[in-house]
């Protein structure tokens, strides 16, 4: 087969099964509204829950810093980009977190691939759960480690894995928050049976840090847990870019001399860690936008069960509408859209087949006027033919999300 057969017979597959995906441009928006092809909407897609992406102090802190140090870092950590203010950044993550060391990544994506290369080794064994994020499973299928995904949330089934046959290390990896189903691991759990078999949890809390626990510490903190390595990342609540590995002294120390996405790669923007300083300072002062984002989950929750609306059991700003079938989900979220609001319609391969759903997001952004609008047209939608399949179901099948 040529390359021009395998790229069209891939792209004729992905339309033929409704899962083809385009970007819009998004002309200007944040939080609370975008605007596509010269038309606002309100935004529902958006992982910007505190609204911090066009928050004005954060944006003087990019540009004084860029000011101060340039726009970019010129160079790889390890040679001369690791810069004062990722150090200070570094320092003060690390304190806020209750880690002794915090590393710098240019994303989340990064992040993972790069701690789950270093840590894994033949012989080990990596568990993780089923729905767990694609930067971590690809990252897993990648590592010479033995894979297994247990089911979704379930410490029981991971017991019964981390019982069988154990030569190497064992890594155990989980989400705080869950990307496409906004439900929180049992962390507490997860992590006593980990320990058990002598193994490390790795955390990736990419939607729980800013939005839950003390000052926004996260997931890790709200359920009192402490893992070996928790992964942080900056493009959610913090409204900006970024990720940071928490860790042990040795395990930074290694992950320095063994993680080839920090030491083969530019480093942070000192201007960027400038705006992640002041992110950090709006996240741990957040407490009126924390509060805002449970009013406005609230709010969507009670108005979609007084419509009759099954949600996913999230109680977090992630507010899954499972819809099934793609086409179907493709519809609604262009009906959504017809009438101003924007909702992306999350399909597989990102979910398991035959869970197509409407990933709504909430933020501190919206306000309640916003969401009664979205909550009318979804109730709309569920009384017309493309609407909600009756007895839309309340849980995800198993299935993973690679
Ligand atoms: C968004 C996300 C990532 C990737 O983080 P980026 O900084 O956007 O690359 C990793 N893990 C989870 C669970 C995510 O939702």
């Amino acid at each position: 087969m040529s390359w021009q057969q395998r790229i069209d017979i891939a792209l004729a597959e992905r339309r033929e099964k409704g899962q083809f995906r385009q970007r819009r441009v998004n002309q200007q928006g944040y939080a609370r509204t975008l605007q596509i092809d010269g038309r606002r909407y309100l935004n529902f897609s958006a992982n910007d829950y505190l609204g911090l992406s066009h928050e004005p102090r954060i944006i003087r802190a990019w540009q004084q810093g860029a000011e101060q140090y340039g726009v970019g870092a010129g160079g790889s950590g390890h040679v001369t980009g690791y810069s004062a203010p990722c150090a200070a950044l570094e320092a003060q993550l690390g304190a806020w977190l209750g880690f002794p060391r915090a590393l710098l990544f240019i994303s989340g994506f990064a992040a993972n691939q790069a701690v789950i290369a270093a840590m894994m080794a033949k012989g080990d064994r990596l568990f993780a759960d089923k729905l767990s994020h694609a930067s971590l499973l690809e990252a897993a299928v990648l590592s010479p480690a033995t894979l297994r995904r247990f089911a979704h949330n379930q410490p029981d089934a991971l017991g019964a894995m981390l019982a069988g046959n154990a030569a190497g290390e064992t890594l155990v990896v989980t989400e705080g928050v869950f990307s496409m189903d906004g439900d929180s691991a049992p962390l507490a759990p997860i992590h006593q049976l980990t320990r058990r078999y002598g193994g490390w949890l790795m955390v990736d809390d990419a939607h729980g840090i800013g939005t839950l626990g003390e000052q926004g510490r996260g997931s890790c903190w709200q359920q009192n847990v402490y893992p070996e390595l928790l992964v942080v990342t900056f493009g959610k609540a913090f409204g900006v870019s970024g990720a940071a590995v928490l860790c042990q002294q040795d395990t930074a120390d290694y992950l320095l001399q063994f993680a080839r996405h920090l030491i083969y790669s530019t480093a942070m923007p000192p201007a960027q860690a400038c705006a992640l300083t002041a992110a950090l300072a709006c996240v741990q002062q957040g407490d009126d936008r924390r509060q805002r984002l449970a009013q406005n989950i609230l709010q969507f929750r009670d108005g979609a069960q007084e419509r009759g609306l099954s949600l996913l059991p999230s109680l977090t700003a992630i507010q899954p509408l499972i819809i099934g079938d793609e086409h179907r989900a493709l519809a609604l979220a262009e009906r959504l859209r017809q009438h101003g609001c924007w909702v992306t319609a999350i399909r597989p391969p990102t979910v398991p087949p035959g869970t197509a759903r409407l990933r709504i997001t909430l933020s501190a952004a919206h306000q309640s006027a916003d969401i009664e609008q979205l909550l009318d047209l979804l109730h709309q939608a569920s009384l017309t033919e493309i609407g909600l399949p009756a007895g839309v179901t309340t849980h995800a099948v198993g299935g993973g999300a690679a």
